[in-house]
């Protein structure tokens, strides 16, 4: 038997609990991870409560990230004692997910856990700070440099802000950070923003262009923001589209896109290509540090991981939740 958070949906409702599990009720799979740490992404929060249709099938494990152990591989490239992480592929959606003890997934959606990375760390950085670097790449191949002026990240208080804004800043990039909690400035200077503005600024419906303000953004908000920050980017700059907390619609002008050439890049973490999930866990080791990860994450325990869903999808939670599952 093992614990782990459950989620059900039948007769009695939308509910989820802390269990036990008997491990012969694992799902089909090639390898079996004794999971170390999970964590806790506004995805999660949404399956948890039930405030997003995330879950396609029940009951389910949520837990969209994990790193662990390979307790026992019939995949070739994994053997038993393999350190390895998960992010994404629709586990914790529709394949059980790591906010358990054991987990049994395709060995293909698996990456070796970088050798310089405990589980814990890789945790604290979790499918935030790879869709951060993901974004950065983003911004990267289409031709942004730290010289070109002001990059602006959205959604700063949270995971994939914060990372965005720790990573650029020590990439060499001069960062604007857009933040709905004002209260929070000094937090994001300490993390290397160079500016803190007014998330309201953003968040309404704006004219078609606006005044050149950066030279390219990282946007986790969508809906009105992004388009404001699309009208907002100087002369052939980019914006990297990761994320919805405002709203999936993008109500915009095609004026920045035919009179500035700017450009709109999606970023997608869970289907993402093995080797580009290689590529951006091989470019955040450098970029962090212990410091740096204390002062985004905390750690909670599997019976916390409930009150903490609420919380955070209250928008009440700074930063990244680790879990130990353990
Ligand atoms: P968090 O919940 O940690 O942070 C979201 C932040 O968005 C909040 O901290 C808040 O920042 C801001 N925010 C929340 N609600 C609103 C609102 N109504 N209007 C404007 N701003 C708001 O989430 P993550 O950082 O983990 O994820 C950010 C987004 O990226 C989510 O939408 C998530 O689903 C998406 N995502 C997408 C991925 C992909 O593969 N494309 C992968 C990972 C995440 P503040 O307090 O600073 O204003």
């Amino acid at each position: 038997m093992f614990n782990a958070i459950v989620i059900e949906k039948d007769a009695e409702g939308y509910r989820s609990g802390l269990r036990q599990i008997n491990e012969a009720e694992l799902p089909d799979g090639n390898v079996t991870v004794k999971v170390d740490y999970s964590t806790l992404n506004y995805k999660d929060g949404l399956a948890i409560t039930g405030k997003g249709p995330v879950v396609r099938t029940f009951p389910m494990i949520p837990g969209i990230d994990l790193a662990g152990t390979v307790e026992h591989s019939d995949h070739p490239a994994f053997r038993t004692g393999d350190r390895v992480i998960l992010n994404g592929w629709g586990v914790g959606e529709k394949h059980w997910g790591g906010l358990a003890q054991k987990t049994r997934l395709n060995g293909d959606w698996l990456i070796k856990l970088p050798d310089e990375l405990t589980a814990r760390q890789a945790m604290a950085i979790g499918t935030a700070g790879y869709t951060a670097m993901l974004s950065v790449i983003a911004l990267e191949k289409n031709g942004v440099t730290p010289g070109q002026g002001p990059i602006l990240v959205t959604g700063a208080n949270g995971g994939v802000g914060h990372f965005a804004i720790a990573f650029l800043s020590r990439l060499g990039y001069q960062v604007v950070a857009s933040t709905g909690r004002l209260e929070e400035a000094s937090h994001l200077r300490q993390l290397g923003a160079a500016e803190v503005i007014d998330r309201h600024s953003l968040s309404e419906p704006g004219r078609p262009l606006g005044k050149e303000q950066w030279a390219a953004a990282v946007d986790t908000i969508g809906s009105h923001t992004l388009a404001n920050v699309c009208a907002g980017i100087q002369y052939g700059g980019t914006v990297a589209a990761c994320g919805l907390a405002q709203g999936m619609d993008f109500p915009a002008s095609v004026a920045p896109f035919i009179l500035r050439g700017i450009t709109l890049a999606g970023i997608d973490s869970v289907m993402r290509p093995i080797v580009d999930r290689v590529e951006a866990w091989r470019r955040i080791e450098p970029l962090i540090d212990d410091p740096l990860l204390d002062s985004i994450s905390r750690e909670i325990g599997l019976g916390e991981v409930i009150v903490t869903a609420e919380a955070l999808i209250k928008g009440h939670i700074r930063g990244r939740i680790i879990v130990d599952v353990n």
